[in-house]
């Protein structure tokens, strides 16, 4: 006899469509074409190697500079040093131990009193995905473009400012964030998002005032001027591009 039973997670169930391999082979080309394309024309990558070994007798001819010692450029980061010798030279361990500039903007002092919220006038939510997660990002695109009058930004598939990982993004009004903070909470689908406002400071809104949705991840913006560093103090602005036409479920 046939046991029929029907578990709040079958009705749950997400109807999974079968992987196209067209679209999976276009995002694979997207996300990493610099190693599809060595599989795919392996003759050519043999080539490429044999030039770089017919370039190697004239860099070592350029190593013999005349005082053997490496250039040391203004960005190159070893110090100059003989061979076989730590370019650090050996009293490091008598450095005395310096302060890296803060990421906590005013930190040197108590405020007088609490910031406005208002300075906040509007946030982004980066949603960050790789060669594995990138439908599950794709569905959350999808998603929020149909429910919500956001500005939806381009699908980055390298690194891009500051996001180390492929990304897209979208800003919203401060008014959206009762609704798509929640939404983003609970259709995340394990993805590591990162939700930051925007103030007249980018570089605490991604290092100190962020939210995130599951994982963290590294953000690098240690290198943006700090808000004393910055000549105008502008806000980056919202300029809602979607098209929403599916009523938030509730
Ligand atoms: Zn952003």
């Amino acid at each position: 006899m046939k046991n029929i039973t029907t578990s709040p997670a079958d009705k749950n169930a997400v109807d999974t469509p079968p992987v196209d391999e067209a679209v999976d082979r276009q995002w694979a080309d997207l996300l990493s074409p610099a190693r599809r394309q060595l599989m795919r024309d392996t003759g050519l990558a043999v080539g490429a190697f044999a030039l770089a070994g017919l370039a190697g007798p004239v860099l070592a001819a350029d190593a013999k500079a005349p005082t053997g010692i490496p250039d040391a450029g203004k960005n190159f980061a070893e110090p100059p040093h003989k061979p076989g010798e730590s370019p650090w030279g050996y009293d490091t361990y008598k450095q005395p131990t310096p302060r890296p500039a803060g990421v906590r903007p005013g930190e040197s002092r108590l405020p007088a009193k609490p910031r406005a919220y208002t300075d906040i006038k509007s946030y982004h939510a980066h949603i960050y995905f790789d060669e594995d997660s990138y439908e599950k990002a794709a569905l959350i695109r999808r998603w929020s473009a149909e429910r919500f009058l956001v500005e939806l930004g381009d699908w980055n598939t390298e690194p891009r400012g500051p996001h180390t990982t492929p990304s897209f993004y979208f800003g919203f009004t401060t008014d959206l964030f009762p609704k798509v903070v929640p939404w983003l909470q609970l259709n995340s689908l394990g993805l590591t998002i990162l939700i930051h406002p925007n103030t007249v400071d980018p570089r605490a809104d991604h290092l100190y005032y962020a939210l995130w949705v599951n994982r963290s991840q590294p953000v690098n913006a240690f290198d943006w001027p700090t808000l004393e560093q910055r000549k105008e103090l502008t806000v980056e602005q919202i300029y809602p591009n979607t098209k929403p036409h599916v009523a938030l479920e509730t």
